[in-house]
Protein backbone atom coordinates (compact mmCIF):
# COMPACT_ATOMS: atom_id res chain seq x y z
CA UNK A 1 0.00 0.00 0.00
CA UNK A 2 1.05 3.73 -0.49
CA UNK A 3 2.59 5.84 2.30
CA UNK A 4 -0.33 8.01 1.26
CA UNK A 5 -3.09 5.60 2.02
CA UNK A 6 -1.50 4.18 5.54
CA UNK A 7 -1.51 8.15 6.49
CA UNK A 8 -5.46 8.58 5.09
CA UNK A 9 -6.20 5.20 6.69
CA UNK A 10 -4.89 6.08 10.05
CA UNK A 11 -7.62 8.83 10.40
CA UNK A 12 -5.03 11.30 11.96
CA UNK A 13 -4.10 8.82 14.58
CA UNK A 14 0.04 8.82 14.21
CA UNK A 15 1.81 6.23 12.94
CA UNK A 16 5.25 4.82 13.99
CA UNK A 17 7.72 3.85 10.78
CA UNK A 18 11.83 3.57 10.88
CA UNK A 19 14.55 3.39 8.52
CA UNK A 20 16.91 0.70 8.35
CA UNK A 21 20.66 0.83 6.75
CA UNK A 22 21.61 -2.41 4.53
CA UNK A 23 24.44 -4.47 5.82
CA UNK A 24 27.86 -3.43 4.43
CA UNK A 25 28.87 -5.78 1.83
CA UNK A 26 29.01 -9.19 2.53
CA UNK A 27 27.65 -8.93 5.89
CA UNK A 28 24.13 -11.02 6.40
CA UNK A 29 20.85 -9.55 6.06
CA UNK A 30 20.47 -11.12 9.51
CA UNK A 31 21.82 -8.21 11.42
CA UNK A 32 19.17 -6.55 9.50
CA UNK A 33 16.50 -8.84 10.24
CA UNK A 34 17.61 -8.86 14.61
CA UNK A 35 16.92 -5.26 14.16
CA UNK A 36 13.80 -4.85 12.76
CA UNK A 37 12.27 -8.01 15.12
CA UNK A 38 12.02 -5.81 17.99
CA UNK A 39 10.36 -3.31 16.21
CA UNK A 40 7.63 -5.04 14.62
CA UNK A 41 5.03 -4.76 17.56
CA UNK A 42 5.02 -0.95 17.25
CA UNK A 43 3.44 -2.06 13.80
CA UNK A 44 5.15 0.18 11.49
CA UNK A 45 2.71 0.53 7.98
CA UNK A 46 6.02 0.77 6.05
CA UNK A 47 9.93 0.35 6.61
CA UNK A 48 12.33 2.58 4.43
CA UNK A 49 15.60 1.07 3.36
CA UNK A 50 18.59 3.62 2.35
CA UNK A 51 20.76 3.46 -0.76
CA UNK A 52 24.84 3.98 -0.35
CA UNK A 53 26.63 5.13 -3.60
CA UNK A 54 29.94 3.41 -4.22
CA UNK A 55 32.23 5.36 -1.97
CA UNK A 56 36.19 5.47 -2.76
CA UNK A 57 38.72 6.14 -0.55
CA UNK A 58 42.60 7.27 -1.86
CA UNK A 59 45.56 5.55 -0.27
CA UNK A 60 49.09 6.47 -0.95
CA UNK A 61 51.14 3.68 -2.28
CA UNK A 62 54.59 4.73 -3.25
CA UNK A 63 54.17 7.44 -6.03
CA UNK A 64 50.85 6.26 -7.09
CA UNK A 65 47.38 6.98 -5.27
CA UNK A 66 45.14 3.91 -4.91
CA UNK A 67 41.41 3.58 -4.95
CA UNK A 68 39.93 1.54 -2.51
CA UNK A 69 36.22 1.00 -1.92
CA UNK A 70 34.90 1.70 1.24
CA UNK A 71 31.37 1.22 2.86
CA UNK A 72 29.51 -0.11 -0.13
CA UNK A 73 26.06 -1.59 1.11
CA UNK A 74 24.79 -2.83 -2.03
CA UNK A 75 21.42 -4.66 -2.11
CA UNK A 76 18.71 -2.27 -1.18
CA UNK A 77 15.63 -3.43 -3.69
CA UNK A 78 16.78 -6.73 -2.63
CA UNK A 79 16.37 -6.18 1.17
CA UNK A 80 13.20 -3.94 0.56
CA UNK A 81 11.44 -7.43 -0.80
CA UNK A 82 12.57 -9.88 1.48
CA UNK A 83 11.64 -7.59 4.41
CA UNK A 84 8.00 -7.09 2.85
CA UNK A 85 8.29 -10.90 2.70
CA UNK A 86 9.53 -11.72 5.66
CA UNK A 87 7.43 -9.07 7.66
CA UNK A 88 4.31 -8.42 5.30
CA UNK A 89 4.78 -4.49 5.37
CA UNK A 90 5.53 -1.85 2.92
CA UNK A 91 9.15 -1.29 2.12
CA UNK A 92 10.37 2.34 0.37
CA UNK A 93 13.30 1.72 -0.98
CA UNK A 94 15.68 4.83 -1.53
CA UNK A 95 16.52 5.87 -5.33
CA UNK A 96 19.67 7.92 -5.88
CA UNK A 97 20.50 10.41 -8.71
CA UNK A 98 23.83 10.76 -7.78
CA UNK A 99 25.40 7.32 -9.52
CA UNK A 100 22.73 6.20 -11.33
CA UNK A 101 22.01 7.07 -15.13
CA UNK A 102 18.68 7.40 -16.01
CA UNK A 103 18.06 4.54 -17.80
CA UNK A 104 19.54 2.37 -14.37
CA UNK A 105 16.90 4.37 -12.44
CA UNK A 106 14.15 3.11 -15.26
CA UNK A 107 15.25 -0.59 -14.69
CA UNK A 108 15.43 -0.23 -10.81
CA UNK A 109 11.87 1.48 -10.76
CA UNK A 110 10.55 -1.46 -13.11
CA UNK A 111 11.99 -4.25 -10.70
CA UNK A 112 9.91 -2.33 -7.37
CA UNK A 113 6.79 -2.60 -9.73
CA UNK A 114 7.35 -6.29 -10.39
CA UNK A 115 8.30 -6.81 -6.93
CA UNK A 116 5.36 -5.35 -5.58
CA UNK A 117 7.13 -2.11 -4.19
CA UNK A 118 4.59 0.67 -4.21
CA UNK A 119 6.75 3.44 -2.67
CA UNK A 120 10.18 4.86 -2.88
CA UNK A 121 12.59 8.02 -1.46
CA UNK A 122 13.78 10.03 -4.36
CA UNK A 123 16.83 11.71 -3.61
CA UNK A 124 19.47 13.02 -5.58
CA UNK A 125 22.24 11.50 -2.62
CA UNK A 126 25.57 13.93 -1.45
CA UNK A 127 28.75 14.68 -3.18
CA UNK A 128 31.54 11.91 -2.77
CA UNK A 129 34.48 12.40 -0.22
CA UNK A 130 36.55 13.05 -3.09
CA UNK A 131 34.03 15.99 -4.61
CA UNK A 132 33.53 19.55 -3.65
CA UNK A 133 30.21 19.99 -4.85
CA UNK A 134 27.48 17.12 -6.03
CA UNK A 135 28.50 15.56 -9.35
CA UNK A 136 25.70 14.07 -11.65
CA UNK A 137 26.76 10.51 -13.14
CA UNK A 138 26.87 10.97 -16.96
CA UNK A 139 23.65 10.57 -18.12
CA UNK A 140 22.01 10.72 -14.84
CA UNK A 141 19.72 13.51 -13.47
CA UNK A 142 21.44 16.65 -11.29
CA UNK A 143 18.41 17.60 -8.89
CA UNK A 144 15.81 14.90 -7.30
CA UNK A 145 13.14 17.25 -8.90
CA UNK A 146 14.16 15.97 -12.13
CA UNK A 147 14.13 11.73 -10.53
CA UNK A 148 10.34 12.58 -8.72
CA UNK A 149 9.51 13.94 -12.83
CA UNK A 150 11.24 10.73 -14.43
CA UNK A 151 9.15 8.54 -11.83
CA UNK A 152 5.85 10.26 -11.96
CA UNK A 153 6.49 10.24 -15.98
CA UNK A 154 6.83 6.25 -15.57
CA UNK A 155 3.77 6.36 -13.45
CA UNK A 156 1.96 7.48 -16.54
CA UNK A 157 2.94 4.62 -18.32
CA UNK A 158 6.03 6.72 -20.30
CA UNK A 159 9.25 4.91 -20.19
CA UNK A 160 12.59 6.62 -21.50
CA UNK A 161 12.29 4.94 -25.00
CA UNK A 162 9.45 6.45 -25.96
CA UNK A 163 9.17 3.51 -28.88
CA UNK A 164 8.08 1.31 -26.78
CA UNK A 165 4.39 1.50 -26.64
CA UNK A 166 3.71 0.94 -22.67
CA UNK A 167 0.27 0.64 -20.67
CA UNK A 168 1.92 -0.67 -17.69
CA UNK A 169 1.33 1.72 -15.14
CA UNK A 170 3.73 1.61 -12.20
CA UNK A 171 1.76 3.96 -10.04
CA UNK A 172 4.51 4.28 -7.34
CA UNK A 173 4.21 6.84 -4.52
CA UNK A 174 7.47 9.24 -4.35
CA UNK A 175 8.51 10.75 -1.21
CA UNK A 176 11.19 13.57 -1.28
CA UNK A 177 13.33 15.08 1.37
CA UNK A 178 12.75 18.56 3.50
CA UNK A 179 15.04 20.06 5.59
CA UNK A 180 13.71 22.20 8.66
CA UNK A 181 16.93 23.92 9.07
CA UNK A 182 18.06 24.40 5.07
CA UNK A 183 19.63 21.91 3.00
CA UNK A 184 23.36 22.53 3.81
CA UNK A 185 23.64 23.88 -0.44
CA UNK A 186 21.14 26.01 -0.30
CA UNK A 187 21.54 29.78 0.27
CA UNK A 188 18.51 30.47 2.14
CA UNK A 189 15.25 28.26 3.92
CA UNK A 190 13.09 29.98 1.59
CA UNK A 191 15.00 29.35 -1.46
CA UNK A 192 15.37 25.60 -0.37
CA UNK A 193 11.57 25.12 0.12
CA UNK A 194 10.82 26.66 -3.38
CA UNK A 195 12.85 23.64 -4.15
CA UNK A 196 11.14 21.65 -1.88
CA UNK A 197 7.77 23.11 -4.01
CA UNK A 198 9.27 22.21 -6.97
CA UNK A 199 9.45 18.52 -5.80
CA UNK A 200 6.15 18.06 -5.14
CA UNK A 201 5.36 19.90 -8.16
CA UNK A 202 6.97 17.73 -10.51
CA UNK A 203 4.79 14.95 -8.47
CA UNK A 204 6.13 14.08 -5.13
CA UNK A 205 3.67 12.86 -2.69
CA UNK A 206 5.14 13.21 0.74
CA UNK A 207 8.05 14.79 2.61
CA UNK A 208 9.91 13.45 5.10
CA UNK A 209 12.71 15.80 6.91
CA UNK A 210 16.16 15.30 7.75
CA UNK A 211 16.94 14.87 11.37
CA UNK A 212 16.10 17.78 13.94
CA UNK A 213 16.32 18.35 17.91
CA UNK A 214 14.62 21.04 17.91
CA UNK A 215 10.83 21.36 17.22
CA UNK A 216 10.24 24.96 16.67
CA UNK A 217 12.33 24.90 13.38
CA UNK A 218 9.78 21.83 12.08
CA UNK A 219 7.05 23.56 13.25
CA UNK A 220 8.20 26.95 11.38
CA UNK A 221 9.53 24.94 8.33
CA UNK A 222 5.38 23.27 7.52
CA UNK A 223 3.93 26.22 8.28
CA UNK A 224 6.08 27.92 5.42
CA UNK A 225 5.73 25.18 3.43
CA UNK A 226 1.99 25.41 3.66
CA UNK A 227 2.23 28.93 3.05
CA UNK A 228 3.75 28.25 -0.08
CA UNK A 229 0.74 25.76 -1.37
CA UNK A 230 2.50 22.21 -0.08
CA UNK A 231 -0.37 20.14 1.01
CA UNK A 232 1.19 16.62 1.39
CA UNK A 233 1.68 15.28 4.16
CA UNK A 234 5.11 15.81 6.32
CA UNK A 235 6.75 13.36 7.91
CA UNK A 236 9.31 14.36 10.53
CA UNK A 237 12.63 12.62 11.13
CA UNK A 238 13.74 11.66 14.65
CA UNK A 239 17.42 10.35 15.59
CA UNK A 240 17.91 9.62 18.88
CA UNK A 241 21.92 10.65 20.19
CA UNK A 242 23.80 8.03 21.05
CA UNK A 243 27.11 8.73 21.81
CA UNK A 244 29.22 11.89 23.28
CA UNK A 245 30.97 11.68 19.64
CA UNK A 246 27.58 12.83 18.00
CA UNK A 247 27.61 16.42 19.24
CA UNK A 248 30.29 17.02 16.90
CA UNK A 249 29.08 14.79 14.36
CA UNK A 250 25.74 15.74 13.60
CA UNK A 251 25.52 19.33 13.23
CA UNK A 252 28.93 18.75 11.04
CA UNK A 253 27.61 16.10 8.91
CA UNK A 254 24.27 17.02 8.59
CA UNK A 255 24.33 21.03 9.29
CA UNK A 256 21.46 20.74 11.96
CA UNK A 257 21.60 22.84 15.33
CA UNK A 258 21.60 21.13 18.84
CA UNK A 259 19.84 23.23 21.10
CA UNK A 260 22.59 24.06 23.90
CA UNK A 261 20.18 22.27 27.06
CA UNK A 262 20.24 19.40 25.17
CA UNK A 263 24.19 19.74 24.85
CA UNK A 264 24.85 20.40 27.99
CA UNK A 265 22.78 17.12 29.30
CA UNK A 266 24.88 14.76 27.11
CA UNK A 267 28.45 16.98 28.31
CA UNK A 268 27.88 15.92 32.18
CA UNK A 269 26.98 12.28 31.02
CA UNK A 270 29.80 10.13 32.41
CA UNK A 271 29.28 7.60 29.63
CA UNK A 272 27.62 6.82 26.50
CA UNK A 273 25.33 4.39 28.46
CA UNK A 274 24.26 8.05 30.17
CA UNK A 275 24.26 9.84 26.79
CA UNK A 276 22.05 6.45 25.19
CA UNK A 277 20.21 7.53 28.23
CA UNK A 278 19.65 11.66 27.39
CA UNK A 279 19.07 11.04 23.89
CA UNK A 280 15.82 8.19 24.05
CA UNK A 281 14.44 11.10 26.91
CA UNK A 282 14.97 14.01 24.62
CA UNK A 283 13.37 11.74 21.77
CA UNK A 284 10.32 10.95 23.73
CA UNK A 285 9.96 14.42 25.04
CA UNK A 286 9.83 15.55 21.43
CA UNK A 287 8.06 13.03 19.82
CA UNK A 288 5.44 13.60 22.03
CA UNK A 289 4.85 17.20 21.32
CA UNK A 290 5.14 16.28 17.86
CA UNK A 291 2.48 13.58 18.16
CA UNK A 292 0.37 16.09 20.07
CA UNK A 293 0.70 18.46 17.40
CA UNK A 294 -0.72 15.82 14.78
CA UNK A 295 2.19 14.48 12.83
CA UNK A 296 1.27 11.77 10.44
CA UNK A 297 3.89 9.96 11.30
CA UNK A 298 7.22 9.69 13.78
CA UNK A 299 9.93 8.55 11.46
CA UNK A 300 12.92 7.28 13.42
CA UNK A 301 16.22 6.79 11.85
CA UNK A 302 17.82 3.69 13.46
CA UNK A 303 20.82 4.16 12.37
CA UNK A 304 21.30 0.10 12.32
CA UNK A 305 20.50 -0.20 15.73
CA UNK A 306 17.38 -0.69 17.33
CA UNK A 307 17.24 -1.04 21.11
CA UNK A 308 17.46 2.36 21.42
CA UNK A 309 14.19 3.43 19.12
CA UNK A 310 12.25 0.44 20.72
CA UNK A 311 13.07 2.17 24.04
CA UNK A 312 11.06 5.80 22.49
CA UNK A 313 8.53 4.11 21.05
CA UNK A 314 7.59 2.08 23.93
CA UNK A 315 7.63 5.89 25.79
CA UNK A 316 6.01 7.19 22.88
CA UNK A 317 3.30 4.58 21.44
P1 LIG B 1 17.61 18.09 -3.90
O1 LIG B 1 16.18 18.22 -3.57
O2 LIG B 1 17.98 17.90 -5.33
O3 LIG B 1 18.33 19.40 -3.33
C1 LIG B 1 19.75 19.46 -3.24
C2 LIG B 1 20.19 20.91 -3.16
O4 LIG B 1 20.02 21.55 -4.43
C3 LIG B 1 19.38 21.76 -2.18
O5 LIG B 1 20.27 22.70 -1.61
C4 LIG B 1 18.35 22.47 -3.04
O6 LIG B 1 17.92 23.69 -2.47
C5 LIG B 1 19.13 22.66 -4.33
N1 LIG B 1 18.35 22.63 -5.56
C6 LIG B 1 17.32 21.81 -5.88
N2 LIG B 1 16.89 22.03 -7.13
C7 LIG B 1 17.70 23.01 -7.64
C8 LIG B 1 17.77 23.66 -8.91
N3 LIG B 1 16.94 23.38 -9.91
N4 LIG B 1 18.74 24.60 -9.08
C9 LIG B 1 19.60 24.93 -8.06
N5 LIG B 1 19.55 24.34 -6.84
C10 LIG B 1 18.61 23.39 -6.64
N6 LIG B 1 21.41 10.12 1.00
C11 LIG B 1 21.84 8.94 0.52
O7 LIG B 1 22.92 8.89 -0.10
N7 LIG B 1 21.12 7.79 0.69
C12 LIG B 1 19.93 7.80 1.34
O8 LIG B 1 19.31 6.73 1.47
C13 LIG B 1 19.44 9.02 1.87
N8 LIG B 1 18.26 9.08 2.53
C14 LIG B 1 17.79 10.29 2.98
C15 LIG B 1 16.54 10.35 3.62
C16 LIG B 1 16.05 11.56 4.10
C17 LIG B 1 14.70 11.61 4.78
C18 LIG B 1 16.83 12.74 3.97
C19 LIG B 1 16.32 14.05 4.52
C20 LIG B 1 18.06 12.69 3.34
C21 LIG B 1 18.56 11.48 2.82
N9 LIG B 1 19.78 11.40 2.17
C22 LIG B 1 20.22 10.19 1.68
C23 LIG B 1 20.63 12.58 2.03
C24 LIG B 1 20.37 13.36 0.72
O9 LIG B 1 20.76 12.58 -0.39
C25 LIG B 1 21.21 14.64 0.81
O10 LIG B 1 20.70 15.48 1.81
C26 LIG B 1 21.44 15.38 -0.50
O11 LIG B 1 22.50 16.29 -0.31
C27 LIG B 1 20.24 16.16 -1.01
O12 LIG B 1 19.26 15.36 -1.46
P2 LIG B 1 17.82 15.96 -1.90
O13 LIG B 1 17.05 14.86 -2.45
O14 LIG B 1 17.24 16.77 -0.80
O15 LIG B 1 18.32 16.94 -3.09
Amino acid sequence: MKVTDHIKNAKGKTLFSFEVIPPVKGKSIQELYDNIDPLMEFDPPFIDVTTSREEYIYIEKGNLLERKMTRMRPGTIGICASISHKYNVDTVPHVLCGGFTKEETEYLLVDCHYLGIENVMALRGDAMKDEKYFVPAKGGHCYASELVRQIADLNQGHYLNQSIESHNVAEICIGVAGYPEKHLEAPSLQSDLKRLKEKIDAGAHYVVTQMFFDNEPFFKFVEAARALGITVPIIPGIKPIAVKRHLQLLPQVFRIDLPQNLIDAVDACKDNAAVRQVGIEWAIQQSKELKAAGVPVLHYYSMGKSDNIKAIAEGVF
